[in-house]
């Protein structure tokens, strides 16, 4: 095992402040059962679950609640044992009203019975491993939340050699993969172990910005006595060090081709904490119905790394947090470059909700945007080296097929565009809305394509 620093440098990126000294050393704290959870069965990108309880109904902890309603969907839990009092429709962090049911906890806390672990998993098959991932709904923890399970089954003309741990946590404030890595490290390199098994990767990257030195020093030992092509590699802090091409290209020098997929260079990227919900679905048999979430921010009475069910309110994890102190302008469900402000405190956590950031009046600022000066700034910090001022001027004269063309699809919503727009025009609004018509686009071609082979 070795560390080593990253060979390539991705051009674009921003220095934004990240206040992560907020809640960084704060060790993470096991929160209490609220008193009702509400369990959105929106958990990650792709079909949300089907509700298969209903009103009345007894749950026990880790029994399904909704079930995946497709290939790229994920089961859903219930995350503690209790009455399903309601199935509701209930808004998301992204605004979406979306179906979710609504349990009240016994306060037993009790586990399906038929939770078995797997402490001696490396005599399992690769398919009794992915199955063990699938049946626990593990998805993506670190942003977008696809899946897990259909990430480690790449195609068969796909070989994966390279496995990169993402524990770059690059978002501003958020330190919850950080606090994960420092004491959790043992179990997230056995997750890590689990997933080189089911994708036969020879080569380990686990990434880790240079500003979390705890961070890599736990790692290290947890991964001292490994063997094979194994390393940290410390980034560079710089934002966004943890997207995933970005990151491929730092460790790797391969470049994701545009609309391609990491797999496309052989490579694979999991989030630290995704790993170690791997490592507990496997080895204890449980599934996903907790994370560790940052509340944090300078109105948080006491910002902290929160370990909470699934289903929690965000108004409850404040107030498990001591509160408010002064005026809070803006909250935020996730970092303040990637995240969705929040208008409701009734939203929920999901399995991705890394963070619920606070922020004061004086570092929200309402300007009014004002015509592109072109003075190319957006441009120098695109790291997917885009053009976001024309895109940005296309999609607002709605001409989304000249906006699709010179790949407004590869846009990563990092928001770096709009960091440095000294017109403050809203160019991450653009880029999403945008992105939503062309898929609208692209969804009608596929169906009118369909409708000619039946012809
Ligand atoms: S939000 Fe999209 S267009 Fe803007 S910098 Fe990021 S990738 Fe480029
Ligand atoms: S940074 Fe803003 S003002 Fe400058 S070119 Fe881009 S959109 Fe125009």
């Amino acid at each position: 095992m070795k560390i080593e620093n990253a060979q390539f440098r991705v051009d674009g990126g921003i220095h934004p402040v990240y206040n992560k000294h907020l809640a960084k050393d704060n060790a993470i704290q096991a929160m209490p059962l609220p008193s009702l959870l509400r369990v959105s069965m929106s958990q990650h990108l792709g079909a949300p679950a089907k509700p298969v309880v209903a009103k009345g109904d007894t749950v026990l902890r880790g029994q399904i609640i909704g079930e995946p309603a497709g290939f790229i969907s994920a089961a859903v839990h219930a995350p503690t044992s209790g009455t399903v009092k309601a199935i509701v429709q209930a808004p998301t962090a992204t605004g979406q009203s979306v179906a979710a049911v609504e349990i009240e906890p016994d306060c037993e806390d009790k586990w399906r019975d038929d939770i078995k672990g797997n402490p001696n998993w490396e005599s399992l098959e690769v398919k009794e491993l992915i199955d063990l991932v699938s049946d626990a709904g593990v998805a993506g923890m670190g942003g977008a939340g696809f899946p897990t399970h259909v990430k480690l089954s790449p195609p068969p003309n796909k070989t994966i050699d390279t496995l990169i741990i993402n524990g770059a946590e690059c978002e501003p404030y958020l330190t919850a993969d950080n606090r994960l890595m420092i004491e959790q490290a043992e179990n997230i390199w056995t997750g890590c172990r689990i997933i080189m098994k089911i994708l036969g990767a020879q080569t380990v990257r686990v990434a880790i910005e240079d500003n979390k030195p705890e961070a890599i020093e736990a790692m290290e030992m947890a991964m001292a006595s490994t063997e094979g092509n194994v390393a940290i590699v410390k980034l560079k802090t710089e934002y966004p060090q943890g997207a995933e091409k970005q990151q491929i290209f730092a460790i790797t020098g391969k470049e994701v081709p545009s609309a391609g997929l990491p797999m496309d260079v052989g490579a694979v990227v999991e989030n630290v904490g995704t790993t170690l919900a791997v490592w507990d679905a496997v080895v204890n048999g449980k599934p996903l119905t907790e994370r560790v979430t940052s509340v944090t921010g300078t109105p948080v009475s006491k910002p902290g790394n929160i370990r909470n069910r699934i289903g929690t309110s965000y108004g409850d994890l404040i107030e498990f947090c001591g509160g408010t102190e002064g005026d809070t302008a803006k909250i935020i469900s996730g970092g303040p470059m990637m995240g969705f402000a929040q208008s409701s405190l009734e939203v929920t956590t999901t399995k991705t909700t890394s963070g619920l950031l606070l922020l004061p009046p004086k570092l929200v600022t309402n300007y009014s945007s004002t015509p592109c000066i072109s003075c190319g700034r957006c441009v120098d910090g695109c790291p997917m080296y885009l053009m976001p001022c024309e895109l940005s001027q296309m999609i607002e004269a709605e001409d989304y097929s000249a906006a699709r063309e010179i790949n407004l699809m590869d846009c990563i919503e990092c928001g770096c565009c709009a960091f440095q727009c000294p017109a403050h025009r809203p160019l991450v609004q653009h880029m999403r809305q945008g992105k939503g018509q062309v898929m609208i686009m692209m969804r009608e071609e596929k169906e009118k394509e369909a409708e000619k082979t039946k012809d």
